[in-house]
């Protein structure tokens, strides 16, 4: 019968895993040095295993064990996954935190957690006194937040300055990648020790594809093709399961119908080199699925059955599934990068690199000679893909972990121990937004309200009309609307994944009546009201599936709010939270909330349907088809937007009417702070003769023109 499954059984048993036979080395090279880099294949047991020898060793005694991933889902699976080994409830010895998702208790010994959250833990606990050992993972990832984590501890734990005040004992740090780089980690630890776990991949067989070239770095194809490839291995190739690396949620899905609805009609009994594989087992892999279902991604398939699992880039390294002897890869990745054109960043579907497409092919490698079926051709790879990935600090925004940074008194953030620089540009971008939130002032100093803004972790856009809310005495209005823009896809569009016009146009009226209820035609308006109204009905999960909506993601946002709400009230019981009064229009006040974030994103209509940022971008967008307010631009003038989506064309999404006297007084801000300026500040030691100079010539500027016309 099927072999598809030996391998499984072994594999499932930690015991067989590389790791193990170094056990007792590992332990001693923890004990030995306070910083530690530990490398080894993916799937050798690092996550999942060194955190339970140190705790068996006895380094929970002296506090807890935090393990850090760039992926959320990676952070809960694994927690999972270790809960289970150990034989405990998860939340209990073994939790995991992610954003607005805290499962750990005064119990947990060993917690999993997103870089982002330790980052976080920095700022209340500096010393991070509840640690006994923090292991930094999936460093060879290169997120923003691992990044200025590794640069902090450095900072904050070695060298002269080494911090063990509020601690019982020293902090050990342990810093783990897959085989890159891991000299340049070592020597940025003052030369630790590199401790590598041997392990050996088999050789992998990859061939290039004809469906994508150089020219096709925009088309969408690749979820047709890559199904296509994986049909054909499941019909000609010998037991063994498939892995298939695409974009996104979307494309997952679509390609998982696609292949649902192909493999329906083979006839699924044949025998290919004696191995019978009767039917194929279709499993999406993406950030935001229900866990229940990720929990089926490791479960070995039933006899004679061959799993095809459908992921993101999530598989690549964070999460190894076992039994895969066949890649199918698309070469795309989806990718959140600065954008200059528009000033902003903006998630992108981009080639990936040559090393992240070998990484991909490694997986099939594991345990056995696999194949990897390339999509794209071999001028694509020599054209359009770059040899490496760009850390993820050299090409997204700053503004949130600078703002972070200066917290913790970081104030030369220019010449912070960062293990790849950014561009300083980018730096002072960041400043200069700061500096436009009023987060900092003109010395680069934290205000009261750069501390009050720190504590969300929400864009600081959103923070900021969060803030002016509760000030006014109305967050009831904008803590459910930042709760519904930190949750993804609302709406349902039928149309996306089944192509059925005539569910799509259903879905299409209910969320225009959804619109239609708020009174005033705008995206903000409608996603509170989206919520209100569920939040208010007797049967929410009804209520949602009624107007298309859902109900999972309203779920979370449910809960995103209360905490949201907490975070708030606890910063409203401090002495000097801020406290406005409010004279104008009742009706107008959400608007203008949104306006105090949002100034930084307001356009101007130019002509027809086109709009015109009023940033020093200056950037031609139009208005999403998916916004309640396309096809209306010819009632509008002035709009803010949360989000926009770069295609050919530049799209606003999530969209609002503004009045211009309502920005009036702050557009000049967007203008008015200019970076170089700003690049003194950046750096600690600012003369009071440099701020003087600087405010004069400030003072002598004008705000830029701009015509009053009105909403
Ligand atoms: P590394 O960190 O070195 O890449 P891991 O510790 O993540 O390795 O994985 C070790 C093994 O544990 C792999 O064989 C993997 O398949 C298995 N594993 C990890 N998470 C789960 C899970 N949730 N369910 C089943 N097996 C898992
Ligand atoms: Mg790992």
């Amino acid at each position: 019968m099927a072999k598809s499954t030996r391998w499984s059984v072994e594999e499932n048993n930690p015991e067989h895993l590389p790791i193990c036979q170094h056990k007792d080395e590992l332990v001693q090279a923890v004990k030995t040095s306070p910083f530690l880099v530990v490398t080894g294949e993916t799937g050798s047991g690092k996550t999942t295993q060194l955190p339970q020898y140190l705790c068996e060793a006895g380094f929970c005694k002296d506090g807890k064990i935090g393990i850090t991933q760039p992926r959320r889902v990676a952070a809960i699976t694994v927690a999972q996954r270790v809960a289970q080994e150990m034989q405990c409830t998860l939340g209990k010895e073994v939790g995991y935190q992610v954003r607005f998702d805290d499962c750990t208790s005064q119990d947990t010994l060993v917690k999993y957690m997103t870089d982002g959250c330790l980052l976080r833990e920095i700022l209340s606990d500096s010393s991070l006194s509840q640690y006994s050992v923090v292991i930094l993972d999936e460093v060879h990832e290169r997120s923003l937040n691992t990044d200025i984590l590794l640069g902090l501890i450095k900072k904050i734990f070695s060298g002269s300055s080494k911090i063990t005040r509020g601690r019982s004992s020293p902090l050990k740090v342990v810093v783990m990648s897959a085989t890159l780089e891991t000299d340049k980690l070592s020597a940025f630890f003052s030369d630790c020790p590199v401790f590598t776990i041997p392990g050996r991949l088999f050789p992998v067989c990859c061939s290039f594809g004809s469906a994508v070239g150089p020219k096709d770095t925009e088309s969408i194809g690749y979820v047709k093709e890559v199904v296509k490839v994986a049909l054909d291995i499941h019909g000609s190739e010998p037991a063994g399961d498939i892995l298939v690396f695409l974009t996104g949620q979307t494309e997952i899905e679509r390609a998982c119908d696609l292949l649902f609805e192909k493999a329906e009609c083979i006839d699924y009994r044949f025998d290919v080199q004696d191995q019978t594989v009767d039917g194929i087992l279709i499993l999406p892999l993406y950030g935001s699925m229900p866990t229940d279902q990720q929990r089926q991604i490791f479960q070995p398939p039933p006899p004679g059955i061959r799993k095809c699992v459908v992921a993101t880039n999530i598989a690549a390294t964070s999460l190894t599934i076992n039994g895969i002897k066949y890649i199918v890869d698309s070469g795309f990745v989806k990718q959140l990068n600065h954008n200059s054109r528009v000033g902003m960043d903006i998630l992108e579907v981009v080639p990936i690199s040559q090393s992240e497409a070998q990484q991909r092919a490694g997986r099939a490698g594991r345990t056995s000679i696999g194949k990897c079926f390339r999509i794209y051709n071999k001028e694509f790879w020599e054209k359009c893909m770059p040899e490496y990935t760009i850390p993820e600090i050299q090409r997204t925004s700053l503004t949130a972990v600078i703002l972070t940074l200066k917290c913790l008194g970081v104030h030369d953030v220019i010449r912070f121990p960062y293990l790849d620089c950014p561009e300083e540009r980018f730096i002072l971008e960041a400043l200069k937004q700061l500096y436009q939130y009023d987060a900092i002032d003109r010395r680069g100093k934290v205000t009261h309200l750069g501390e009050l803004m720190v504590e969300f972790p929400l864009h600081p856009s959103l923070t900021r009309a969060v803030l002016k809310a509760a000030a006014l005495g109305c967050q009831d209005l904008l803590l459910p609307l930042a709760a519904m823009l930190s949750v993804e896809n609302i709406f349902i569009r039928p149309g996306l994944l089944f192509s059925q016009p005539e569910k799509q146009k259903e879905a299409d009226e209910k969320h225009s009546a959804l619109a239609a209820k708020t009174g005033s035609m705008n995206d903000f308006a409608r996603l509170l009201s989206v919520f209100q109204l569920c939040k208010s009905s007797d049967r929410p999960s009804a209520w949602c599936k009624e107007n298309w909506i859902h109900w999972r993601a309203l779920k979370s946002a449910f809960s995103i709010e209360t905490q949201l709400r907490e975070i708030l009230l606890r910063l409203q019981q401090k002495k000097d939270f801020p406290v406005e009064t409010f004279d104008g229009n009742k009706s107008e006040l959400f608007r203008r909330c949104l306006c105090t974030g949002y100034f930084t994103n307001v356009a101007r209509r130019s002509i027809g349907k086109v709009f015109c940022t009023m940033d020093s971008h200056g950037s031609m967008v139009h208005i999403h088809p998916s916004s309640s307010l396309f096809d209306q631009e010819a009632e509008l003038n002035w709009v803010i937007f949360h989000d926009v989506l770069v295609t050919s064309r530049v799209y606003i999404r999530t969209v609002c009417p503004i009045r211009y006297e309502w920005v009036k007084d702050l557009l000049p801000k967007l203008h008015e702070v200019d970076v170089y300026e700003l690049s003194s500040v950046a750096r600690e030691e600012v003369t009071e003769e440099e701020v003087k100079r600087w405010e004069t010539k400030e003072a002598a500027k004008r705000p830029p023109d701009v015509c009053v016309e009105d909403a």
